[in-house]
């Protein structure tokens, strides 16, 4: 054990890691898409096991997410700092040793086609495209994808491993995702823990190399219910899946899509194509609009709106949920 860092060293003695895996986890690198609650638990757990990470979330900080997202502070959500750099500063505070590449980005196979080397991909979003999106990537990247979700009480995990089907498009439509959101039945945040859990310990198997120990069923858990299944989902490969049977990845495409519906919030995201934040500061303060500016942001109110504009040109319009009546209100306020 002499060459295992003193932080490790209990990790390592662990013999399905062994101090062999931990220098294996040192050289790797996971991609993990949303900072909500699970992608706060689950690289909380990582980074302290000594996994780099890319991170990556489109949103910032609110007093709604401390209940359950763990890296967060009332002061982030006073300061409404975007996830991404909240989560990186807390992860780097937790271990220096491993680096933590940070993002605050709307995940689209624009933002993902250039991306360096990674191992695995790990699911911590709330919407069905994106994750569509990621197992189309991981699959033409042949790495693993960590599919996760969380509802209520209620949690799944499945792994879509490279050259193995079903993938997550596959089992699509028998999964109960569309419908309820954490906005509409909410969530427990110890469900959050236990889906995170199931995600890292995967994570440990695959980056270590002991595949062979990799859950291969769809794992479904009630907690309040107290109820748990593991389902052999083998059998549900779709033979038509244009993703992991015809390597056609439908979800691989340039992103055309100018709007968004944030999950269950009123919240509408506009994109716009913008040449940095300093025009724009002097083009609203011209118009007489009040604006707060943080290193990441500009803020201002129109018509009784919250208007958030990020350097990557996505204005978040609050209290809204028509997309028309949000494109309408940023075209007023930045031009056309
Ligand atoms: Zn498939």
């Amino acid at each position: 054990m002499t060459d295992v860092p003193e932080r490790y060293k209990r990790q390592a003695r662990f013999h399905g890691i062994g101090a062999e895996g931990q220098n294996e986890l040192a050289m790797k690198r996971v991609l993990l898409v949303g900072l909500g609650a699970l992608g706060a638990a689950v690289s909380d757990q990582l980074v302290r096991a000594g996994v780099s990470l890319i991170i990556v979330d489109r949103d910032y900080v609110e007093v709604t997410n401390l209940q359950r997202q763990t890296l967060y502070t009332e002061q982030d959500a006073a300061d409404e700092t975007p996830k991404a750099i909240a989560a990186s500063e807390r992860l780097q505070a937790i271990n220096r040793d491993v680096a933590v590449d940070a993002h605050i980005a709307d995940v689209s196979w624009d933002w993902l086609r250039p991306l360096p080397h990674i191992d695995l991909v790990l699911d911590a979003t709330d919407n069905v495209e994106t994750r569509l999106l990621l197992n189309d990537f991981a699959l033409e990247r042949e790495i693993p994808f960590l599919f996760a979700s969380c509802v209520g009480a209620y949690g799944m995990n499945y792994t879509v491993m490279p050259g193995q089907a079903p993938c997550l498009r596959c089992l699509m439509r028998h999964l109960p995702l569309a419908g309820q959101t954490c906005a509409t039945a909410g969530v427990v945040a110890p469900i959050v823990q236990h889906v995170a859990s199931r995600q890292a310990v995967e994570t440990l198997k695959y980056l270590t190399g002991r595949h062979e120990k990799m859950e291969r069923r769809l794992l479904i858990e009630d907690m309040w219910e107290n109820q748990s299944q593991r389902l052999d989902v083998e059998r549900l490969v779709d033979v038509s899946c244009p993703s992991c049977q015809q390597q056609e990845y439908p979800s691989l495409v340039p992103n055309r899509q100018q709007t968004a519906l944030l999950c269950g919030r009123d919240v509408v995201q506009v994109r716009r194509s913008i040449d940095g934040l300093d025009g724009l500061l002097d083009q609203l303060r011209r118009a007489e609009i009040v604006v707060k500016q943080t290193p990441f942001t500009l803020e201002w109110r129109w018509r009784g709106h919250r208007m958030l504009l990020f350097k990557d040109g996505r204005v978040l319009v609050h209290g809204v949920d028509d997309a028309h009546v949000a494109v309408a209100m940023v075209d007023e306020c930045l031009g056309r």
